[in-house]
């Protein structure tokens, strides 16, 4: 039931006084030269959290109920079964979330049943990125051929699906002024011949690697969001149940409103969560609120100790000033918002 979960992960985090949605960068290496990219100045420095290094995160954090493992794209650690597995062991998460380019798709494929091979009770989604039809997205990630290998990718976690219900299985769009038909077609497509769970759809965000892409305008992503919210009504009542599912598309209802206001130049501030329920540890040590914010401080200068940088005198001051008010359209962390403060978005 999606409203007694929502108070259990409430109680966590209010018990807990750290985060319980964390997003790991794993490694800072991708095979991809996506224009749309807000990390690729820190791609391919070397950097990479060694495995007693996330141990040691893993066992400063406690109990989590959310984790993304991020990158670089995070299939290329050959270990990342392993670090899906402690976390699954140690932390107790419910849900693991991997956004990938799809392009390696035996390695994914191989990594995602090495993954499920932990039979524990979580639920594991694996996120394609796909953001236009054919050689449209090839021409955005900078791959010839991704959009055919996200495919085989697509048709493989499907194979797996099938076998394990615990696998779920989503498409992230980056929603921009130039793929606005595509975004169409892609959501279409998502629901009706490709079976997704969910079909997630971001903003193009931070200072992407290609200057000339632009977000949306208003209008545009006004155009998208209604599609989306549409066959939200298919994808959460499949997942929730009838009133879970009414409450899951209200809320995405909520969120995307958020959005417009802050597209038409009529952004609302609001108390983040992000530094309370969420964080991000990126692949060189540095730990953030969000991404979108200076690091709070790196775990390298705190000998890996998370407690001491997370309660340390630059977040406080930090966390102060996001809860006095803070806004974006970045979805991860509006999301936890929307769970745990929802009226904060009304
Ligand atoms: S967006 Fe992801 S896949 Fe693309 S270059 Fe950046 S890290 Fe790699
Ligand atoms: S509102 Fe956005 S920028 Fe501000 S703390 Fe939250 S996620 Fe970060």
């Amino acid at each position: 039931m999606l409203g007694t979960d929502i108070l259990a992960w409430k109680k966590l985090a209010r018990e807990k006084h750290k985060p319980v949605h964390v997003i790991l960068f794993i490694t800072d290496h991708c095979n991809a030269k996506c224009g749309t990219c807000f990390y690729w100045q820190n791609l391919n420095q070397g950097e990479s959290l060694k495995p007693d290094h996330i141990d040691k995160i893993s066992d400063a954090l406690g109990e989590l109920v959310w984790l993304d493992i991020s990158g670089g794209e995070p299939f290329l650690r050959k270990d990342i079964d392993a670090i899906c597995h402690r976390f699954i062991e140690n932390n107790r998460v419910r849900f693991i979330n991997i956004p990938t380019n799809a392009i390696q798709t035996s390695v994914i494929e191989r990594s995602v049943q090495g993954i499920l091979s932990n039979r524990k009770n979580f639920r594991l989604n694996i996120a394609l990125s796909i953001d236009g039809i054919g050689e449209n997205h090839d021409r955005v990630r900078g791959v010839p051929g991704n959009y055919a290998k996200a495919l085989a990718t697509m048709d493989a976690m499907r194979r797996i699906r099938e076998q394990d219900e615990r696998l779920s299985l989503s498409l992230v769009t980056t929603v921009m002024r130039h793929n606005i038909e595509d975004v169409k077609k892609l959501l279409a497509l998502g629901a009706s011949e490709w079976k997704l769970d969910y079909h997630s759809l971001n903003i193009l965000r931070g200072q992407p690697m290609d200057p000339a892409l632009q977000a949306p305008t208003p209008e545009q992503f006004a155009e998208v969001s209604k599609l989306q919210l549409q066959l939200c009504r298919q994808y959460f009542r499949g997942r929730w149940g009838a009133l879970g599912g009414w409450t899951a598309v209200m809320g995405r209802f909520l969120l995307n409103r958020y959005y417009m206001r802050e597209m038409e130049g009529h952004p609302r501030d609001i108390s983040c969560n992000a530094g309370d329920v969420s964080c991000v540890i990126d692949a060189n040590g540095d730990v953030y609120f969000c991404e979108l914010l200076k690091p709070i401080g790196n775990l390298k200068t705190y000998d890996w100790d998370f407690d001491r940088l997370w309660h340390d005198f630059e977040a406080t001051q930090l966390r102060a000033k996001v809860q006095n008010g803070c806004h974006c359209t970045h979805e991860c962390f509006h999301t936890k918002n929307l769970i745990f403060t929802p009226w904060r978005l009304v």
